[in-house]
């Protein structure tokens, strides 16, 4: 791997991993010239309960994102104790890889609107660029967002080829809507229906063996 060449982090619940986030991941990959993206799932996140627990949700990451290339599967996040939190996995992925190599958080537009209400949240700003990727029609104005996260955005934006040094950035990027989410697919379980084209087939497949969701 190049030595400079960045690097995408790409966190989440992923309760569970679906057609949504490969997109998102094979989308940062290509525009961002990434290296690598690390899928982390969160062990422990502390805003809310997964369904699933938290190996059942690794495993289905893996199986995911299988053989894909560029696409990496990090597990930290579940063998730590207690609450997830991403600026602890972000410290020591910014001491693992250096102060120099551009570090990419990877999130959608719902997720960065609610970055205000994570830990440390304004400490990750400058360990890290900020990918956040839109969806068409969903559109990231400044004035959708929380106060203190638009002054952030408004000093740091820019184009995502712009970005200067190893983080400190927020780039906005498009990318096709694919309308899936998570809720959704639980839902479909729940009321025993098959949503076989909005997740892969072998996250399916996991699911049924081990009766996840009912
Ligand atoms: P839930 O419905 O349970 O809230 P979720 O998929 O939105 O699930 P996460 O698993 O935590 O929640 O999502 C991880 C990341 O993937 C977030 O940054 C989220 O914005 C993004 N994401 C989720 N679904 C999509 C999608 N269909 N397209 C693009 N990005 C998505």
């Amino acid at each position: 791997m190049n030595g400079t060449a960045p690097v995408g982090i790409l966190g989440g619940t992923f309760d569970p991993m679906h057609a949504g986030h490969l997109a998102l991941a094979q989308e940062a990959l290509r525009q961002l010239h990434l290296s690598c993206v690390l899928l982390i799932p969160a062990g422990g996140p502390w805003q809310r309960t997964p369904q699933a627990p938290p190996l059942d949700r690794l495993e289905m990451v893996r199986r995911a994102v299988g053989q894909m290339p560029g696409l990496q599967v990090d597990d930290r996040e579940v063998r730590r104790k207690g609450p997830t939190y991403t600026i602890d996995t972000l410290r020591e992925l910014r001491a693992e890889w250096g102060n120099d190599r551009p570090l990419w958080l990877i999130l959608g537009a719902d997720a960065f609107l609610r970055l205000p209400t994570w830990h440390r949240w304004q400490e990750l700003l400058d360990l890290v660029h900020l990918a956040v990727f839109c969806r068409p029609g969903s559109s990231l104005s400044a004035d959708s967002m929380p106060l203190a996260l638009r002054r952030e955005f408004e000093r740091r934006c820019c184009d995502p080829g712009q970005a200067q040094g190893s983080g400190g950035a927020i780039a906005i990027c498009r990318m096709p809507l694919l309308e899936i989410s998570a809720t959704q697919i639980r839902n479909a379980l729940r009321a025993g229906q098959f949503p076989a084209d909005l997740l892969p087939p072998a996250v399916l497949d996991y699911i049924e063996t081990h009766q996840l969701y009912r």
